[in-house]
């Protein structure tokens, strides 16, 4: 937790907000449904005039440049693009979601049932072991003092690590698809003229706005 705490930290450095424009899970879902938004903000409320001065003003690169007309692609190029991607998001939910069912035991260690039943397996090994050195363990006390058996303990745990491959299985899944979506994002061409705030990536702070000759003119009129 600590070591991935610091990546963000340090990623953050350079990225702004790694964690909820890419990983967090209501902020993917935000992003889809934005871009069917029917209305969005606009860095300039009347013509664009191309001066580029908001080109690179977002600190989450989030404003899409005027993208030329003449590199249109034909359709055979598409068609391959469309069954290319068609093959590869299900293969990417399917290796997520494999990946994520195959680490239920790393990820089922958050849970505190699977956490004690840990810590008594632990206990058990070293007093088995080394008997002199048994060290205090309030956790295992607790339990002991608790009434309830090993047998007992153990079961609920396996039984936590099972529900932990649906769950890894649904976040593997979620991120396979994802990283599939992002890919057909890059892919696909979409033809602009103006410099225009991305519906799913942009926060709406306004911040390009400052840099508009055209908002500001408004603005003072
Ligand atoms: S409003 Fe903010 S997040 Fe959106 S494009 Fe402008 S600077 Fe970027
Ligand atoms: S600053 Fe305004 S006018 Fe200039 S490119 Fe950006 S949106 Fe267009």
């Amino acid at each position: 937790m600590f070591i991935i705490g610091a990546i963000f930290l340090v990623a953050g450095m350079f990225i702004a907000r790694p964690y909820c424009r890419f990983f967090c899970p209501y902020g993917v879902i935000l992003n889809w449904f934005s871009r069917f938004s029917k209305y969005h903000m606009q860095i300039t409320p009347t013509t664009c005039i191309q001066c580029r001065l908001c080109e690179n003003s977002c600190p989450f690169g989030a404003i899409d440049k005027p993208e030329k007309l003449n590199i249109k692609e034909d359709k055979t190029v598409l068609a391959r693009k469309f069954l290319i991607l068609a093959l590869i998001i299900p293969a990417l939910i399917f290796v997520g979601g494999y990946v994520g069912r195959q680490m239920n035991e790393t990820l089922a260690k958050v849970n505190p049932k699977v956490q004690l039943a840990q810590e008594v397996f632990r206990y058990n090994k070293i007093a088995k072991e080394n008997p002199e050195n048994l060290p205090e363990n309030v956790d295992v006390e607790g339990f002991k003092a608790s009434g309830k058996t090993e047998k007992e303990l153990f079961k609920e745990a396996a039984d936590k690590i099972e529900e932990f491959k649906m769950g890894g299985m649904l976040v593997g899944g979620f991120m396979g698809l994802v990283f599939g979506l992002m890919l057909a994002g890059l892919s696909i061409y979409r033809y602009r003229t103006d410099y225009t705030p991305n519906k799913g990536e942009c926060f709406s702070c306004g911040r390009c706005m400052d840099f508009c000759p055209i908002t500001i003119k408004n603005e003072k009129e």
